[in-house]
């Protein structure tokens, strides 16, 4: 379904809460199509700089939900999302009210969400997303949607202010399940890609000649012919910007450890993913390199 974007306009205001690197630039986008949005969060200064951006600043996710059309929550972690819909959405949005997590949580707490939404007679969506700050900012973001089709129509309107795709993944958690799967895939190319461009450097090649042969080869991927961990190599990635910016390795460890988690209750084999996740906890163990873009994993094996 990655079809033409719909971009009607929603039937009412809009709740926004969670403000942070990724919400302040989808909220702001929201807004600059001429949606109202209520924008929330419990730093005050991002609800300032969210009103500056053209968003209505209100006093809690409460009021921001109260008659709303639709509830939008971009959070750090489950538990923060979980009490958000229950405490201060579940009781004021009206029947038929799009409740739309963006957030990458855990497989569980969006799944039980949902069962608690539909038995309220809300519309739950999950809708992660895929690209960075960047993304985020310039509205060009990949949402992967979990919903009924009925969700999922009503949703996607919503999500086309925000990105350039919006990709149905299946019912609800089927967004989240994508993100954790895509996420664990990534890292697990990347470790690898580190790997044979190194190997091959060892072996007395030119990476730069390994990766032309690579990247038009059975090795080719992503991690390599979009985002070189070698700097140098390739198009222009973090690794030329000495791995500032991009996806920061804290929130890659972040990930694996929801997907291993799902991986792990839904009886899945992940030795791949929890090697991945392993070389990763280990390099982010020290705050400076948790910081850094996720391809500096690089420095681990070198
Ligand atoms: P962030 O920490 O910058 O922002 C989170 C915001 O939520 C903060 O402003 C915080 O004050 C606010 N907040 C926390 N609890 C709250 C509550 N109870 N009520 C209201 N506000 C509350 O995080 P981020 O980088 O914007 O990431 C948000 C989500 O997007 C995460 O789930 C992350 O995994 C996911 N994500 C991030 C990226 C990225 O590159 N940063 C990429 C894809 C997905």
């Amino acid at each position: 379904m990655d079809g033409p974007i719909d971009r009607r306009a929603p039937e009412g205001p809009v709740a926004f809460v969670g403000l942070g690197n990724m919400g302040s630039g989808m909220a702001a986008n929201l807004a600059a199509h001429g949606v109202v949005v209520r924008a929330f969060d419990l730093d005050p200064g991002a609800v300032r700089r969210a009103a500056e951006a053209g968003c209505t600043p209100v006093a809690s996710a409460a009021e921001a939900a109260a008659g709303a059309a639709a509830f939008i929550t971009m959070l750090p972690a489950g538990e923060a999302v979980a009490a958000v819909w229950r405490e201060a959405a579940f009781p004021v949005l009206r029947p038929g009210a799009l409740v739309v997590d963006c957030s990458t949580i855990d497989l569980a707490t969006t799944r039980a969400l949902a069962g608690e939404a539909e038995a309220r007679g809300l519309v739950p969506v999950d809708a992660p997303v895929s690209g960075g700050i960047a993304a985020a900012a310039a509205g060009t973001l990949t949402f992967m949607v979990g919903a009924t089709d009925e969700g999922f129509e009503r949703v996607q309107p919503l999500l086309g202010h925000m990105g350039r795709a919006v990709l149905r993944a299946g019912g609800h958690g089927a967004g989240q399940a994508a993100k954790l799967a895509n996420n664990l895939l990534l890292a697990a190319t990347m470790v690898a890609t580190c790997e044979a461009l190194l190997l091959a450097r060892k072996l007395g090649l030119d990476p730069r000649a390994f990766y032309e042969i690579a990247a038009r080869s059975s090795g080719q991927s992503w991690s390599l012919t979009s985002y070189c961990p070698l700097p140098g190599v390739g198009p222009e990635s973090p690794a030329d910007r000495g791995y500032q910016g991009g996806f920061a390795t804290r929130l890659m460890v972040k990930d694996l450890r929801l997907a291993l988690a799902a991986a792990r209750d839904a009886g899945a084999l992940t030795p791949m993913g929890e090697r991945a996740a392993a070389l990763y906890e280990a390099f982010a163990a020290e705050p400076e390199r948790a910081r850094l873009d996720f391809s500096a994993i690089i420095q681990a094996l070198a």
